[in-house]
This record gives structure tokens, C-alpha cells and sequence, in this order.
């Protein structure tokens, strides 16, 4: 048609649609819950718009989705009645601008990734191309006064068009694939019912499938006058068929075909219901629509706040840090949903949860706030502080009892009796498996540390989670807990050092006195840890030393010490030469333009093989912390 637009997809977009388009093994059923989502994304934000413009829904009240089939055509619909999008949106979400996950998306794809992913990148429309070889969006939108029409084919283009039957959608988005021969048995109604029943349990909104239904014509005449008696009598078919059959046969009665919307989801709020009464699985499963993993959680939290404010919330630790959670730490919002009296009100908000708990999902529904309250008012918003205060309570308490279960394996030492034998079985395979802390902390341990930095209200209690790796710790990583456990009687301060890397710690001359008076020395290969140790200053009132700066204190006896003072004196002409030297060797060339100075030369307690070492002064950065300050561009 005249009107009708060719476009090119963005390079890869294409690459993307290729890999999908050919991808073999698959689970090709996500293709539903992806567009499942994105139709409840939509009808999201169009009740959103609707509580702060009441003329925003017009004629098309109901916000719902419904999913049809169409045998012949060969063809399945996606229905929704959200905000729908305007013929720029069309062609900038659907294809021409690059968004971020795209290419990481291919990145993981490249390295044996699993396409069930590709929710996470943001990139899940395109799934559709897993079972349709041609797919067509028909979207109407309140911004824009025409309907259009985007279709592509995978063949590196797309069309939009002026929609020619006209605004038939009133609101919304009617998205169509046409199935590939091998994804035909998606035009059953039973493989439809089932899968958008699979992906649609926590969805806000009515999800209706279109089922085929025969009726009796004598009692569709009369079906009027009782609507509400419908599932009864229904039952009561069922019921009396066997008994009746024979007669049946004899007399059949005229059937007829209707079609009926018939709802596939219950959409009962979960965190409204009582603990007792959810399942795991249902758990497991609200977990992944919320949050488009497809992993189960690692643990949960589900509790009502009570007290000056009362909240209902579920809040859950991912198995899996996201692809870019490190990259986009200054950035990135809180992805706890927040809802007012069962209404999102945003999806995002960072006065939520604090930046290094961004990686935590889950919902907040509470009775005390407006429901048309602004994003800026939310953020002054004293029920707003409570409220985050004890999402942060929570969350902590949730990774305490990871962290302890742990540690003490899993042990429940009240419980008696018929259990134990259970317990010990248990216990033993959990042995040989990673606990669960130690696979939070190897996903997470960069979020608590900055934690550890940031929060200073907190800061105590993530202490107590922090794991780090030490000169005894047999390459696992410990708690501070345990260091002071296996701690020297004499011994006052905890000991670190920092480095690339724990092969080249190892190595470092100045643990050669640590390991000789068989004292642990926490080693730090990761940039994070000694900020986050500076920050603690000490743990449990024992103070964090490094032992690659100077005037560390070894405990020693009043013999010692008189001895070292008589062997310090003795040198002092040679220190004081050295250190003359080297100040005018500092004085010039690269070392000057380094800004490297000598602070004092002197004898050392510390060595037993190397002859010298060169240590940073006590109250500076440390040798591994210069470093990265250099290697990372400001
Ligand atoms: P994501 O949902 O993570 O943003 P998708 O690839 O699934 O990524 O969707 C891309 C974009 O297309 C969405 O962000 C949205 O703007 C738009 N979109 C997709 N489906 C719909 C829909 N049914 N109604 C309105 N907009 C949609
Ligand atoms: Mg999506």
C-alpha cells in the first residue's frame, strides 16, 4: 500500500532474530510468557496513567488480555487492552533502536547461553520468532490518532502501515504470529489453555483464552434468564451424561458452536494470602513473573509490617547477579514493585531499598499511602522511610539466617525424635553441595561490600556476613567470626593484606612473620575488601591491620624488645645513610614525577628471609589501593 514504510532492523536486531529464528532447542513455550508479560507491562502502565487522568481509558475500560487461535489461518493472537504504542513506538521498540541487552545478550547466546534468558535482556518480544515465521503488531495508542499495523518476516525488515480497517482496537495491541510448521500444535486449545495458564497465575489482570464450546440449542435458548447458574449447570451435564447416554443418543439434541472467553488465571494476590496457605512452587513461580528470571529464587521473605505502618511484602534473593549488575550500580533502580491497596504504583524506585540491594525482588503493598501520589512526593515521603527501613531489616535478617544456617550445617538443635535420622541424611548431602550463603556470597559479595561501605546504619550487621579468603582458610572464603575464633590469645588486631591476586600474596616478604608465628592474615584480592575493612575499622572491638604498612605491632616480650632497641641503635648509622639516598634518589627522574617520597629507613621485625621490604606509611593508601586508584579512570 502507499502508506505502507519499509524499515531495516538494527544490525543486531538482526543477528538476534537470526539465533532465535534458528535456534533448535529451546523451550519454544517462553515465546507466551513474553508476550504474556509485555501485555501486562502495558495494561500496567495504562491503569497507572488512569489513576492520574480519570478520562485516560475512555471507552476501552476493561484492561485485560485474551489470547485466540485460528486453525486455518494457522495463526495465534495476543489481545491486550494497555497503552498500546504509537507508530514511532512501533518502529523504535520494535526494532531500529539498539537496546542495551541486545548485544549481550548475543554475547551470552555465543558462549552456549540458554535463549529461555532473553527476558532478562530486555529483548523478549523477539521470541515470538520462535514459533512464527511471520509475525504482525497492531497497536493503538490514546497519543496517536491512527492504528497501525508492524509486520516482518525475519528477513532483515519490517513494514508499519496506516491500519486500512481502521481504529478497530480502540486502546491496545493485538500482537498475531504465524506459526511455523513445527509449533502447530499451539493452535489446540488444550496446549494454549495449559501454557497461558503456565505463565499467567500472578498476573494482575483477567487472561482469557478463546475455547470452543457446543451447547444444546434448547438450553442456549433459555440461557438468558439464569447467566449465573452457568457453572452449575454445567457440573450437572457432566454429571448425568453416563447415565443418560443411551437415551441421549436416541433423541441428540441440536448442538450448536458458540466461543467463550474463558479465564485462565485467578489473580489473587499472593502476598495477601497467608503464609501457610502458598506452596513453594507457587512462590517459585510468582518469583519468576516478577522478575523474568527463570531460575527459582535462593530464598524468600514473606511478612506483614505491622505497627505505626502496616505493609504486606514478599521480597526474594535471585539465584543469579543480572549480566550488568556491577555496570550499572550508580544507576540502577530498586525492582521491588511498590503497590497501594493492590495498584502498582511504581515499578522502579530507588527510595526503596538502597543501591546495594538493587538486586533484590519483589513487592510492597501497603494501605497508608494515596494511591495518585507523585514520584516526588513518594520521595519525601516519611511512610516512604519507614517503609525502606524495614525492607532493609528484612532483607538483612533473610542473608543472617542464610549465613547461619551454614555455618552450623544446616543443625536444628531443638528438634528431636523420628526426624533425626532424616536431618542427618540431609545433612550429609548438603556436605558435599555448596551452602547456600556460599553461593549467594560468590554472586553478591561485591553488592554487600559496598554495602559495608555505604550504609552506615547497617554497616555492623553486614560485617557479620562478610567472607574473606586468609593465609589458613585452605582457598575457601570465611567469616570474621571464625577468624577471631582460631584468633592467638596474645593477639589484639585482625591482620589483612591486599593484592592481585592470592598466588601473589602468598609470596608477599612482609607475611613472612605472620606465617612464621603461625598468625592468620586475611588476604584481599579484590579491590572492594579493604575500603569495606577501612570503613569497619574493627570487628568486634578487634582492629583491621594491614601488614603491608608500617609500625605494625607484633606481640612481643620486654627481652625482645630491649634486644631489637640495642640492634636498632647499632644500625642507625646505616639507616640513616640509606635514607639519605634514597631522598635524593626521589628527588629526580621518574621516581619525582611518580611522587614517590621516603618516609624513614629502619629496621624491621618483621623479615625472616628477605633481606629488605618496602612498606607503605600506616595512615596511607596501601600499595594494591594506589594501584587501582591509577588503573581506574576518574
Ligand atoms: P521489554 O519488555 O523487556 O522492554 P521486549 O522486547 O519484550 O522488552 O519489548 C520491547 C518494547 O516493546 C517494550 O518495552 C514496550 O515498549 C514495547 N511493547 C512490546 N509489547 C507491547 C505491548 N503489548 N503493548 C505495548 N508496548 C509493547
Ligand atoms: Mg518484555
Amino acid at each position: 500500500t502507499e502508506s505502507s514504510e519499509k524499515h531495516e532492523f538494527q544490525a543486531e536486531v538482526n543477528r538476534l532474530m537470526d539465533i532465535i529464528i534458528n535456534s533448535l532447542y529451546t523451550d519454544k513455550q517462553v515465546f507466551l510468557r513474553e508476550l504474556i508479560s509485555n501485555a501486562a507491562d502495558a495494561l500496567e502502565k495504562a491503569r497507572f496513567h488512569s489513576v492520574q487522568d480519570e478520562t485516560f481509558l475512555g471507552d476501552t475500560k476493561d484492561l485485560e488480555v485474551k489470547i485466540e487461535h485460528d486453525a486455518d489461518a494457522k495463526t495465534i493472537s495476543i489481545i491486550d487492552t494497555g497503552v498500546g504504542m504509537s507508530k514511532a513506538d512501533l518502529i523504535n521498540n520494535l526494532g531500529t533502536v539498539a537496546k542495551s541487552g541486545t548485544t549481550n545478550f548475543l554475547e551470552a547466546m555465543a558462549e552456549g547461553g540458554d535463549a529461555n534468558l532473553i527476558g532478562q535482556f530486555g529483548v523478549g518480544f523477539y521470541s515470538a520468532f520462535l514459533v512464527a515465521d511471520k509475525v504482525s503488531v497492531t497497536s493503538k495508542c490514546n497519543d496517536d490518532p491512527v492504528q497501525h499495523v508492524w509486520e516482518s518476516s525475519a528477513d532483515a525488515s519490517f513494514t508499519v502501515v496506516d491500519d486500512p480497517r481502521g481504529n478497530t482496537l480502540g486502546r491496545g495491541t493485538r500482537v498475531t504470529l504465524h506459526l511455523k510448521e513445527d509449533a502447530h500444535d499451539y493452535l489446540s486449545e488444550d496446549k494454549l489453555k495449559e501454557s497461558a495458564k503456565k505463565y499467567s497465575q500472578f498476573i494482575q489482570y483477567p487472561i482469557y483464552v478463546k475455547v470452543k464450546k457446543e451447547v444444546d440449542v434448547e438450553a442456549d435458548e433459555d440461557d438468558d434468564d439464569d447467566k449465573d447458574d452457568e457453572d452449575e449447570e454445567k457440573k450437572d451435564d457432566v454429571e448425568t451424561k453416563d447415565e443418560e447416554e443411551k437415551e441421549e443418543e436416541d433423541k441428540k439434541p441440536k448442538k450448536k458452536t458458540v466461543f467463550e472467553w474463558e479465564q485462565v488465571n485467578t489473580q489473587k494476590a499472593i502476598w495477601l494470602r497467608a503464609k501457610e496457605d502458598v506452596t513453594e512452587e507457587e512462590y517459585n513461580e510468582f518469583y519468576k513473573s516478577i522478575s523474568k528470571d527463570y531460575l527459582d529464587p535462593l530464598a524468600y521473605t514473606h511478612f506483614n509490617a505491622e505497627g505505626e505502618i502496616e505493609f504486606k511484602s514478599i521480597l526474594f534473593l535471585p539465584k543469579k547477579a543480572p549480566f550488568d549488575m556491577m555496570d550499572n550500580y550508580w544507576t540502577k533502580k530498586s525492582e521491588v514493585k511498590l503497590f497501594v491497596r493492590r495498584v502498582l504504583v511504581a515499578e522502579k524506585f530507588d527510595e526503596l531499598l538502597p543501591r546495594y540491594l538493587n538486586f533484590v525482588r519483589g513487592v510492597v503493598d501497603s494501605d497508608d499511602l494515596p494511591l495518585n501520589v507523585s514520584r516526588e512526593q513518594l520521595q519525601q515521603n516519611k511512610i516512604m522511610k519507614v517503609i525502606s527501613k524495614k525492607l532493609v531489616r528484612k532483607v538483612l535478617e533473610l542473608m543472617k539466617k542464610l549465613a547461619k544456617d551454614e555455618e552450623s550445617g544446616g543443625d536444628d538443635e531443638d528438634e528431636e525424635g523420628e526426624d533425626k535420622e532424616k536431618e542427618e541424611e540431609e545433612k550429609k548431602e548438603k556436605k558435599d553441595e555448596e551452602g547456600l550463603w556460599t553461593k549467594f556470597w560468590k554472586e553478591f559479595n561485591k553488592n554487600l561490600k559496598m554495602g559495608c561501605y555505604e550504609d552506615d546504619s547497617n554497616r555492623s550487621k553486614l560485617s557479620k556476613l562478610l567472607r574473606f579468603f586468609t593465609t589458613k582458610s585452605d582457598g575457601k572464603e570465611i567469616s570474621l567470626d571464625k577468624y577471631l575464633d582460631r584468633m592467638q590469645e596474645s593477639q589484639e588486631s585482625i591482620y589483612y593484606m591486599s593484592g592481585d591476586s592470592i598466588e601473589t600474596m602468598k609470596k608477599a616478604p612482609a607475611l613472612q612473620i605472620f606465617m612464621k608465628k603461625d598468625l592468620e592474615v586475611l588476604m584481599l584480592p579484590d579491590h572492594l575488601d579493604e575500603p569495606c575493612l577501612q570503613k569497619l575499622a574493627d570487628y568486634e572491638g578487634k582492629k583491621f591491620v594491614s601488614i603491608q604498612k608500617a609500625d605494625v605491632k607484633l606481640d612481643e616480650t620486654e627481652e625482645e624488645k630491649k634486644k631489637f632497641n640495642k640492634i636498632k641503635d647499632m644500625y642507625k648509622p646505616l639507616t640513616d645513610w640509606w635514607k639519605k639516598k634514597l631522598t635524593d634518589l626521589t628527588e629526580s627522574g621518574a621516581m619525582k614525577e611518580a611522587g614517590v617520597k621516603v618516609e624513614k629507613v629502619e629496621v624491621s621485625k618483621r623479615l625472616t628471609e628477605s633481606p629488605v621490604v618496602v612498606v607503605t606509611s600506616q595512615f596511607g593508601y596501601s600499595a594494591q589501593q594506589e594501584k587501582v586508584m591509577k588503573s581506574t579512570p576518574t
